[in-house]
C-alpha cells in the first residue's frame, strides 16, 4: 500500500490491536500496521455488523488523518504550509471554514509575499494581478468571480470569517495557493539550489563563482 503519511509505497502487514469490543452496532477492531520507510504507525478502525453476518461494514482510517491534496514541498514557509494543511484536511468534512483559513492564508501570502498593501482581499487581489505570470493571475483574479465577492463582502472584508462558499470554491482556494506557493516559494529555492550546485562545479573547475 501507499503510506499515507509519506506517500512511498511499502509491503503492509496488519495487525490486530488489543481486543475486539462490541456494542450494539456491532464489533469494533482497531488494526495497525508500520510503514518501513518513515516508521510511523498507520491505524484502521473495522467495524462488523450482526446484520451483516459479521461481514466488515467499514474501514476507518483514524491514523493519520489525510487529506486527498497531494503534499506541498518542503520549500513552503511553516507558517503558510500549517494553515494550507488544515484547510485541506477538513475540505471533506466543512468546505466552509476550509475555504475561509484558504481566504486567510491567501491574504497573508499577499501581503508577505507579494507586498500587497494591506486593504480588503479584493483590493489586494486587484493591485498583485500584474505581479504573477499570467496564468497565475487569472486563476487568482478568479477567486473573486467564483467566491461570488459581490454577494458576500465579508470574504474580502473579513478573510478568516466563516460564510457559506460556492460548488467549488474551497477547492480552487487550495489550487490557488498550490499555485502561489511554488511560485514565491518553490521555484525561488529551485533557482537557488541550482546556482548553488553549478557553483560547486565552477570552483571544483577552479573557475569564478556565478553570484
Ligand atoms: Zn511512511
Amino acid at each position: 500500500m501507499k503510506c499515507p503519511h509519506c506517500t512511498v509505497e511499502f509491503h503492509d502487514e496488519w495487525e490486530v490491536l488489543g481486543t475486539r469490543i462490541e456494542d450494539i452496532d456491532g464489533r469494533w477492531v482497531v488494526r495497525m500496521t508500520t510503514c518501513s520507510r518513515c516508521q510511523r504507525y498507520v491505524l484502521k478502525l473495522q467495524h462488523t455488523a450482526p446484520a451483516d453476518e459479521w461481514s466488515v461494514t467499514s474501514e476507518t482510517l483514524i491514523r493519520p488523518r489525510t487529506s486527498t491534496r497531494p503534499p506541498i514541498s518542503d520549500d513552503v514557509k511553516d507558517a503558510f504550509a500549517e494553515e494550507y494543511g488544515e484547510a485541506a484536511l477538513i475540505l471533506g468534512d466543512s468546505p466552509k471554514a476550509s475555504a475561509a483559513l484558504s481566504r486567510r492564508c491567501l491574504q497573508r501570502l499577499l501581503r508577505e509575499k507579494a507586498g500587497v498593501k494591506p486593504s480588503n482581499l479584493f483590493d489586494e487581489i486587484g493591485e498583485v494581478l500584474d505581479k504573477l505570470p499570467s496564468h497565475l493571475a487569472e486563476s487568482v483574479d478568479a477567486i473573486r468571480n467564483i467566491g461570488n465577492f459581490a454577494a458576500h463582502p465579508n470574504k474580502s472584508e473579513s478573510t478568516g470569517e466563516i460564510v457559506d462558499v460556492e460548488p467549488g470554491e474551497a477547492e480552487w482556494l487550495l489550487d490557488v495557493l498550490d499555485g502561489l506557493f511554488d511560485f514565491y516559494f518553490v521555484q525561488p529555492s529551485e533557482s537557488t539550489r541550482r546556482r548553488e550546485a553549478l557553483n560547486e562545479k565552477l570552483k571544483d573547475a577552479g573557475k569564478p563563482e556565478m553570484l
